[in-house]
């Protein structure tokens, strides 16, 4: 076992740092009172259709900063070559944004691509693959419902098919800034079918009639999630991701990438943090004293999550089966970054109540990661599972 970056990888690592250290870290005082959206990510959409003059002059600065990126050829990262991307590997992922975390501007590399529509054909890949990757769409991921969330097998939106088209039926809950994306990516079961099965994904556009955002929703934490409805909404079956019945595959596959990503932006909002903490108590023997074990406690179990990152996407990379890594890294990284911003806002006392204080807003941040894409409670049934099979096999044995 071997996650070192290579040559190549490693000349990439660096030039991140360098952007991090030239371009964004000078901004770090700029972006202390930004407006609200551009805390968390995928503030694009949202950003590029308000009118507020705040968040224009925050917009030039992030496309100023997208242009020197791309000089530098730091931008479509991990699109495959096929598409004109460098393609790289899941762990050079996870030092590229090790790097970007190292400041808290919240700037990332490349466009929202879902990993998921790199299953596109035919006329999918023209429509809506390549104005994704170049950035001219965004869409929106249409999974959770009112009544399936931390469990999506319970799904009940329906996708009853009709000649050449499937009529779709049902409410979606929480889709981030669906009422400013181009599309969809919607999951809906066939009728008569329950649990895994018969679940599909539609790539269906903003505005195509029986399909409606009912309302958008702030969240604490910056993003904007939104309440869809499908009313006999009629959608062609060239509109189906990769095959009628597999969308349960897809929605795995794209959980499981992203839980890496989870865990390594836990690691640096956690350092950032305390270091938060160190520059405020530094010149305080007596507060220095009180805080110095927990830091201590804290620097090795973050080396312990950082390693645990990497191993994931090692394993990602060697094409093995990683959910109980994905679940270990999603659930012990959203805990720890929420334990260490509790104790850093006990440390730095009510100074760090500031709305605008990096610690609130951490916090802020920190408490939506511990639902999204899978809470907690979901992450533990995932893991324990392993033990019981092996409890199972081993009482075949005797
Ligand atoms: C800001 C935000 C953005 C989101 N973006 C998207 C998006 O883009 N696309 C999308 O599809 N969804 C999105 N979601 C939905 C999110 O993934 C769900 O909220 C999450 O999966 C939990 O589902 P739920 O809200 O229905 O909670 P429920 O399923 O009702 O669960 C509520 C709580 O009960 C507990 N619980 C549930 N099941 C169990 C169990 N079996 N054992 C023990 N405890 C359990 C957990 O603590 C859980 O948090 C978003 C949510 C938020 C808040």
């Amino acid at each position: 076992m071997d996650f070192r970056l290579s040559e190549e990888e490693e000349k990439l690592r660096q030039s991140v740092d360098a952007f991090v250290r030239e371009e964004l870290i000078p901004l770090e005082p700029e972006f202390e009172t930004a407006p609200d959206i551009f805390e968390g990510s995928r503030w694009k959409s949202r950003a590029k259709l308000s009118r507020d003059p705040e968040i224009k002059r925050y917009l030039a600065l992030m496309e100023e900063l997208e242009k020197k990126a791309e000089a530098r050829g730091l931008w479509y990262l991990d699109v495959p070559k096929e598409y004109g991307g460098l393609d790289v590997s899941n762990v050079a992922m996870i030092a590229v944004t090790e790097e970007l975390e190292k400041t808290s501007v919240p700037f990332e590399l490349g466009n929202h691509v879902s990993n998921i529509l790199y299953n596109c054909k035919g006329e999918q890949i023209e429509k809506f693959l390549r104005p994704c990757i170049r950035g001219e769409k965004t869409s929106a991921f249409g999974l959770s419902e009112p009544a399936s969330g931390a469990d999506p097998s319970m799904l009940q939106t329906t996708a009853t098919p009709d000649g050449d088209t499937f009529v779709i039926n049902g409410t979606k809950m929480f889709p981030t800034f669906a009422d400013v994306a181009d599309f969809v990516q919607l999951f809906a079961r066939l009728p008569g079918t329950k649990g895994r099965e018969g679940v599909t994904c539609f790539l269906i556009d903003t505005g195509t009639p029986g399909y409606r955002v009912a309302r958008s929703i702030a969240t604490i934490a910056g993003t904007e999630p939104c309440e869809l409805v499908f009313e006999d909404c009629r959608v062609h079956k060239s509109q189906v991701l990769g095959e009628v019945g597999n969308g349960w595959a897809l929605n795995q596959a794209w959980l499981g990438a992203r839980r890496f990503q989870v865990g390594i932006r836990s690691h640096g909002m956690s350092m950032r943090v305390l270091r938060a903490v160190a520059s405020l108590v530094r010149d305080d023997d007596k507060e220095v004293g009180k805080c110095v074990e927990r830091i201590g406690h804290f620097l090795g179990e973050l080396e312990a999550l950082r390693t645990l990152t990497y191993f994931g996407a090692w394993k990602a990379d060697q094409k093995l089966d990683v959910r109980t890594e994905a679940a270990n890294v999603k659930l012990f990284g959203t805990e720890l970054v929420h334990t260490v911003i509790d104790f850093a806002l006990e440390a730095a006392g009510p100074s760090a109540l500031r709305k605008q204080n990096i610690i609130a807003r951490a916090f802020r941040h920190a408490r939506s990661h511990r639902i999204v894409e899978g809470p907690s409670e979901i992450q533990r049934h995932i893991i324990q599972r392993a033990l019981f099979r092996e409890g199972v096999a081993l009482l075949e044995l005797m």
